[in-house]
């Protein structure tokens, strides 16, 4: 049997969506269609202290405004606890993942520098702590190069253990770390492509190498460049990057397209929505977008994007 193609868009309630949460909505849909495949919506809201009140749901009223349809149910991974909880025992009792109860002040003590923030050394891999309802759990990650080709960055290369240091699953505070959700959500749903923003492609070796330990097979990886402002700051909730504006969805929708190097005709700026969507999923190419992590863009006065 032929696998078909499984893409999806996993934003989180952290904020409201913004320009580049759209242009990786755009670029996972029209994958997604280009292959004639499925296209998921996942709600990754497992950080309910940072979740901003009726982003959720704004999301859905959003994206179908925009004119974006999605297959099956929306899933939250809000509901899907008991299934992360068996994931983790599984990997404990497999002594994969060990508990740890190391503070942010031991880390910074370590003074160990890697990818994302501090390297952790393993100090508790061996302590075989209880569990006191206040301890992380992470994953043992071996000393061994991590490889993998993405459709849009290329050759992506990592050492888990030199870079990071065993990761954490389960956080301190009780709640699932995005790595281990997303990699058992892209799987339990069959995800068979990722389409998403740069700024995860330093995760993706970790989820990689946790999709290798539960032996998951691995999804292509397609790894979009963020916009970022003047000062090279990507567009977060935390740049105040503006959220996506009601009513003008066209005009959005072309600077999504025209973000993603796909050079839209001026004049469907002025298109309805349905002929500049036919245009896009005729036209879509996505070897037109460059091997960038990031690029800067300015807004101009009637909201339009620029290359900077
Ligand atoms: N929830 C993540 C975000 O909003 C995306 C996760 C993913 O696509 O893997 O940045």
């Amino acid at each position: 049997m032929q696998s078909r193609y499984v893409g999806r868009f996993a934003p989180s309630p952290t904020g409201l969506l913004h320009m580049g949460s759209l242009m990786a909505a755009v670029a996972s849909f029209l994958e997604a269609q280009r292959s004639n495949g499925l296209w998921l919506l996942r709600i990754e809201d497992l950080d309910p202290p940072r979740e901003v009140a009726g982003a959720s749901a704004s999301f859905l009223s959003i994206l179908s405004r925009f004119g974006f349809v999605w297959d099956g149910d929306v899933l939250y991974q809000s509901r899907r606890s008991e299934r992360y909880a068996e994931v983790l025992a599984e990997l404990l009792k497999n002594g994969q993942v060990y508990r740890c109860q190391c503070t942010r002040k031991v880390l910074l003590a370590d003074g160990l520098r890697g990818i994302d923030g501090f390297r952790y050394v393993g100090r508790c891999r061996d302590s075989f702590l209880p569990d006191n309802g206040q301890v992380a759990y992470r994953l043992k990650v071996p000393d061994m190069e991590i490889d993998f080709l993405d459709g849009i960055q290329g050759f992506v290369r990592q050492n888990l253990q030199q870079e990071l240091g065993d990761f954490v699953l389960r956080r301190a505070d009780g709640f699932w770390a995005y790595q281990l959700a997303v990699v058992i959500d892209d799987a339990d749903s069959g995800v068979t492509h990722i389409v998403r923003g740069a700024d995860l492609l330093d995760s993706t070796p970790r989820q990689r190498y946790l999709q290798s330990v539960l032996a998951f097979s691995h999804p292509e990886y397609m790894h979009i460049p963020v916009i970022s402002n003047a000062q090279g700051e990507k567009f977060s909730k935390q740049t105040l990057a503006p959220t996506l504006r009601e009513g003008d969805e066209v005009q959005q929708l072309w600077d999504a397209l025209y973000l993603l190097w796909q050079n839209p005709p001026a004049e469907l700026r002025r298109a309805d929505l349905a002929e500049l969507w036919a245009w896009a999923k005729t036209h879509w190419h996505s070897g037109l977008i460059p091997p960038k992590r990031s690029v800067a863009v300015t807004l101009g006065q009637n909201f339009e994007y620029k290359f900077l």
